[in-house]
């Protein structure tokens, strides 16, 4: 697998912890749990891979991608019953395929608009990320 140095998907640690808390690997991803929770159970599943496209992945690799995000989709739906999950693809300055999994809720915050990629309203401090990453690490382990 390709790494890069500069890039906080390939290099986890501090680099990570800035705005992700890690809950579980899966085959093809790893999967965090997005620090800012203005929107209750806001993932981010990032590729094991350094490639910034879908198309630079072999199909067997995409195909385990989606695998993965639909799990994450599915243990979110499970534990946070949102309304809808939008689905994010973004990385123009980051170059790491990962998408963003955020649930949005009824006549709640941003619901029927795009979701901002940072609100900055509501950081969870480590313990309160473990406990939401502990509700969705069993369903992520199915
Ligand atoms: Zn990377």
């Amino acid at each position: 697998m390709s790494q890069n140095t500069d890039c906080a998907y390939c290099m986890k640690g501090e680099l990570v912890a800035r705005f992700g808390y890690e809950i579980c690997e899966l085959p093809a991803s790893t999967v965090y749990l997005f620090k800012e929770q203005s929107h209750p159970g806001r993932c981010i599943v990032a590729s094991k891979h350094h490639v910034s496209e879908m198309p630079e992945l072999s199909e067997a690799d995409q195909a385990a991608f989606l695998a993965d995000i639909v799990k994450t989709a599915n243990a979110i739906h499970r534990v946070f019953r949102p309304d809808k999950l939008n689905y994010g693809m973004y990385g123009d300055t980051g170059h790491h395929l990962h998408m963003h999994l955020v649930p949005k809720y009824r006549d709640g915050f941003e619901w029927g608009g795009t979701f901002a990629m940072d609100p900055k309203l509501r950081r969870l401090s480590e313990e309160e990320c473990e406990a939401l990453a502990a509700k969705l690490r069993p369903l992520l382990a199915e």
